[in-house]
């Protein structure tokens, strides 16, 4: 059962969206705990009336049936490698990527939401060109996605139309217990398709490589003075080693839109390691600036650093390495201040 329903007023940034609580949403209390479709009146060029935005939004909620979770932001213990941590918004940017190569495939067609595109905006496409992990990541799920739904579009693009089947039915066996890094789905799908179709699971096998599957991870969005402090995560700053490859790729974003300086810090649970280094990076993973850690005389656990912001910046991402071999665990970062 799902509540239909339209949406309105402040915070409907999105055209169409499926959300959990249909009674949350202003459906009517009897509705309560049931998943609803948020859509735009009826009218010419309207969500309601694209049945691509349709099937997209379907999508989320049979997802979100199955027990995939809900695309926030948080941080876990990864499975493969403890000690790192993972951001789960990735989850987002399967769920995006799922909702995209499905509604394509039913369309046969790589460039979706044409019926409800605003005049001036190109519809959204599937196929993701030259997109890569770990450069391609940069926080924003839908953007984000294209890495993950262009690799799927590979296949069919290479194998012929026969692999628009063959996948559905393997992502419908894996997707929704495999919906917390793209990696793991990458993993997942491939020994599924090999059971069933090992043909494409070779093709599928080459195009995760291409395009970096197995190194995507999404920046850990910090904002200021919100802890990340979780009894769950140990957090790692990697060292030179290169051991604990996930976390070499972990990146912070900080909002800095309007700002100048940035300061942020990484508090110990002992005496803070001199001569950390943080590298400023672009969204495409590209350094901008490197800075290396001043010590706080007061506390000496923790080590903070301060940059200038670029001019017309709206956010910054960075990185944390430490000169030693291994990789140093922390206790917590957080955004010190953005002036
Ligand atoms: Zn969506």
């Amino acid at each position: 059962m799902v509540a239909v329903g339209a949406l309105s007023g402040e915070g409907a940034t999105d055209r169409a969206v499926s959300v959990a609580d249909a009674a949350a949403h202003g459906l009517g209390e009897r509705w309560a705990g049931v998943p609803a479709l948020l859509l735009e009146a009826p009218g010419p060029g309207s969500t309601s009336e694209d049945p691509e935005a349709l099937l997209h939004e379907l999508v989320h909620i049979w997802l979100r049936s199955r027990g995939a979770p809900e695309p926030a932001w948080a941080t876990r213990v990864s499975k493969d490698e403890p000690g790192v941590i993972i951001a789960t918004r990735e989850s987002g940017v399967i769920e995006e990527a799922l909702a995209d190569f499905i509604t394509a495939s039913r369309s046969r067609s790589p460039v979706l939401y044409r019926a409800s595109a605003r005049p001036g905006t190109p519809a959204r496409s599937v196929r993701g060109r030259g997109a890569r992990c770990p450069e391609a990541f940069s926080g924003r799920p839908h953007a984000d996605a294209s890495v993950l739904s262009g690799a799927l579009w590979d296949v069919v693009t290479r194998h012929g139309a026969e692999a628009h089947g063959i996948l559905l039915t393997a992502l419908a066996k894996v997707a929704p217990s495999h919906t917390h890094e793209v990696r793991a789905l990458a993993k997942a799908l491939t020994a599924e398709l090999k059971r069933r179709a090992p043909k494409v699971a070779r093709v599928w096998a080459k195009v995760v490589d291409e395009r970096g599957l197995g190194r995507c991870q999404e920046p850990i969005s910090l904002t200021l003075q919100r802890t990340f402090q979780s009894p769950l995560v140990q957090p790692v700053i990697p060292g030179k080693r290169g051991d604990t490859p996930m976390a070499s790729l972990q990146r912070y974003e900080v909002q800095v839109s309007g700002s100048r300086t940035l300061s942020v810090g990484v508090r110990f649970d002992g005496q803070a390691p001199p001569n950390l280094r943080w590298d400023f990076v672009d969204a495409r993973g590209r350094r901008v600036d490197a800075s290396s850690s001043v010590l706080d005389a007061q506390t000496s656990s923790m080590a903070s650093t301060r940059l200038a912001v670029p001019p017309r910046a709206t956010r910054l991402l960075f990185r944390l390495s430490n000169p030693q071999s291994t990789p140093i665990a922390f206790d917590d970062i957080k955004v010190i201040s953005v002036n």
